[in-house]
């Protein structure tokens, strides 16, 4: 923990950010005024394993919302990390941006664990094309389980999955928060064709609105110059971003590596797009290879906005300034049996 909050505190301080825009908050317990949006950066790698950067994950509070923007592998444990049995059994929404396993995986971790420990409310995901096929198939795989829990005593509601397929637009609007789909660009390009013929799907970007503070969330994508996120990014305070440094050289190995690049976006692109958009902060997620530096990712960047790396457990409370924190030691990890029985 002390670790990353080096690691940040150094980042502003290079940046010349400290006492501007954006401050650093060395404490752990945030609070969360109503008028805010608070990220918590629960995984910021991609597909392959790291211990230090799990997959795609980003917990977002708003008013007395809360919700997920993907389930990357690890999620469960971060979410825990970051707020204990309150955390896991608070949340009942999840968003996908596309069905890849680095972004889904922990779906069923989150939906039963959540219901085992104490959630009373049904599971809601919302994604595209294809979610509400995934999630019936989680629900056949899971039936015996759920009915085993059941049969011994643990409560049947909040063991229900409910799964929408969603097209662009707006496709939330609860209490002051509302939640855009915005199509990207992440789809197996095959040559000869703009966009493969044979694989059905799509894959989305979000952009999420609450009391006049925005947050663009980019999704798995390539970057184009007709990107729809450019439109959808003007004027907004935060733009996450995914990346991928390419590999250098020309081996076998950088050659594989790079055949990724068809569709994820390299910084020069992610800085292009920086630069047309001027968010108040660019911040990079997702990001490929995971044991890249944020400083070899920085120095990649060809920008002079406020931007920044996400790490693992970082937390961005948005508001008339942007304050990065560090989540942790708001839960207990005591577990009570009588939360789990109907009362
Ligand atoms: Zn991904």
């Amino acid at each position: 923990m002390k670790k990353l909050t080096a690691t940040i505190s150094a980042f502003c301080i290079s940046l010349g950010l400290q006492g501007q825009t954006l401050s650093v908050n060395e404490t752990t317990s945030d609070t969360l005024s109503n008028d805010n949006i608070k990220l918590t950066f629960l995984g910021t790698g991609a597909p392959r394993p790291s211990l230090t950067r799990y997959g795609p994950s980003i917990l977002v509070e708003a008013g007395g919302q809360k919700l997920l923007v993907d389930a990357g592998p690890g999620m469960r444990e971060r979410l825990f990390e970051a707020g204990g049995f309150e955390l896991l059994t608070d949340i009942n929404l999840i968003i996908l941006t596309h069905l890849h396993f680095d972004h889904t995986i922990s779906v069923p971790g989150l939906w039963l664990s959540g219901w085992l420990f104490g959630r009373k409310s049904p599971m809601t995901i919302y994604g595209p094309v294809g979610t509400e096929s995934m999630m019936g198939h989680f629900e056949s795989a899971y039936a015996w389980d759920i009915r085993y829990r059941e049969i011994v005593g643990v409560h049947e509601r909040g063991s229900e999955l409910n799964a929408f397929d969603i097209e662009p637009g707006v496709f939330y609007e609860q209490d002051g928060l509302k939640i855009t789909a915005i199509s990207v660009e992440h789809m197996p390009v095959i040559k000869g064709y703009s966009l493969s013929p044979v694989l059905e799907g799509s894959t989305l970007g979000f952009r999420i609105d609450y009391n006049e503070r925005s947050v663009i969330f980019s999704g798995d994508t390539r970057t184009t110059s007709s990107s729809n996120l450019i439109e959808h990014s003007m004027g907004v305070d935060v733009l996450i971003h995914e990346v991928q440094v390419p590999a250098p050289g020309n081996s076998p190995e950088a050659q594989l590596a790079n055949v990724s690049l068809s569709v994820h976006s390299t910084p020069e692109q992610v800085a292009a797009l920086f630069r047309n958009t001027r968010p108040r902060l660019g911040v990079y997620s997702h990001i490929i290879p995971p044991e890249l530096t944020s400083e070899q990712i920085t120095e990649a960047t060809d920008y002079d906005g406020p931007m920044l790396v996400a790490e693992d457990l970082m937390t961005l409370t948005i508001g008339d300034e942007i304050t990065v924190g560090i989540a942790g030691d708001s839960g207990t990890n005591i577990f009570t049996e009588a939360d789990v029985v109907d009362q």
